[in-house]
């Protein structure tokens, strides 16, 4: 396709152009169906095959264990930042949190409502430029879980290894980097991520949860909030969002057809180290945000000399097509988010683009 944008956008984001092109050509009659899956019952064998399938497809690609419940949610990882506590608290127990950045604070903000919240280490005194060190995680005895937030899409920062919480459940927004890299899903009781990102449109949210943690919430929750109802209904308790479950699965088959999991951090360490060198050989034209030791696959955060520099940058770039670049109004900066779909080539031309912008205002 002419014309496609090199696109950069943090969310929702870039998807792979030949899912986009298959879907459009099942987009009015899917199969031979007579109509569009969109005007399917849910409760259809046709749709059903889809919801399954795709369900297959990521416990397929993320090697999920035995023992874990793969759910199709609705209300984005922001539901998930009350899910969370509504659902594992119990009396006298804490929620632990690693404050790592914007997304884990609005995480433990959410969770304050619901209980005690324990901060098990945080970043913030060094601004969130870095995760920390396993060493550093202070969790209480009294913990019903760990939260952390393996990737900080706002500052750039992403978890490189996970700690082992023992008999404390781990908990892990994985929002922003959800396959985008082998995953020991044992290692965690619960994962969860909205789809907008790494695996399709948005509208619903995955959850990965261990089965001994789909208990009876204590207190009053809603229905629709409980882990508990969506794992017995398979997902389908109410009206689930089909084509955006729909979607989810054409980009797992897209990253299924390049070399699965393992493919897609083969391909992301490749363009992240495109920008990271670009970056790092700039003399200090460009700056990278975040510590080296913890920067992300999935966004890469930069600043330059000026405001006013970055603004040019930004609005230059936009004029060549580069979609996407300006950082989050909370930090400022520079981010571009190259997330599973992004192609390699979009981020060989943005290096380009640096490289040039550099040499006319260096
Ligand atoms: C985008 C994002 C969220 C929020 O997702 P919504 O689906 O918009 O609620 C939560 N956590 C992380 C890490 C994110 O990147």
């Amino acid at each position: 396709m002419a014309n496609r944008a090199y696109n950069f956008n943090a969310g929702p984001a870039a998807l792979p152009l030949d899912v986009l092109q298959n879907a459009q050509k099942q987009f009015v009659e899917y199969g031979d169906s007579g109509m569009s899956l969109m005007e399917m019952s849910h409760r259809g064998a046709i749709y059903e095959k889809v919801h399954f399938e795709t369900e297959a497809l990521l416990r397929e690609l993320l090697a999920i264990p035995e023992g874990y419940k793969v759910l199709f949610v609705q209300g984005g990882g922001s539901t998930q930042f009350a899910m969370v506590p509504m659902n594992l608290l119990r009396a006298g127990s804490a929620a632990a949190y690693v404050a790592t950045g914007s997304w884990a604070t609005k995480a433990i903000e959410e969770a304050k409502q619901f209980g005690e919240v324990a901060i098990a280490a945080s970043s913030e005194a060094d601004s969130y430029k870095r995760i920390p060190a396993i060493g550093e995680l202070k969790v209480p005895a009294n913990a019903a879980y760990l939260h952390l937030t393996s990737n900080e899409t706002i500052e750039g920062t992403q978890w490189t290894e996970f700690p082992d919480t023992g008999s404390v459940p781990l908990v892990g927004d994985m929002s922003s980097d959800i396959l985008c890299r082998p995953l020991d899903v044992s290692k965690f009781g619960l994962i969860y991520a909205g789809a907008q990102k790494n695996l399709g449109p948005s509208g619903v949210t995955i959850v990965i949860i261990r089965e001994d943690l789909i208990a009876k919430p204590e207190g009053v929750v809603p229905t629709m909030l409980r882990y508990a109802t969506h794992a017995k209904a398979d997902s389908l308790y109410n009206t689930p969002p089909t084509f955006a479950i729909y979607m989810v699965g054409e980009v797992l088959k897209w990253v299924k057809a390049n070399g699965g999991a393992a493919g897609m951090e083969a391909r992301n360490r490749e363009k992240a180290e495109l920008l990271y060198d670009t970056i790092d050989t700039s003399g200090g034209f460009f700056r990278g945000f975040a510590e080296a030791g913890s920067r992300s696959l999935m966004n890469v955060t930069f600043r330059m000399a000026s405001e006013e520099l970055e603004k040019q940058f930004v609005k230059e770039s936009e004029a060549q097509g580069f979609i996407g670049l300006k950082g989050h109004r909370s930090v400022g900066g520079l981010r571009a988010s190259i997330y599973n779909a992004v192609p390699p080539e979009s981020v060989q031309a943005l290096a380009g683009f640096m490289r040039d912008f550099q040499s006319r205002n260096g």
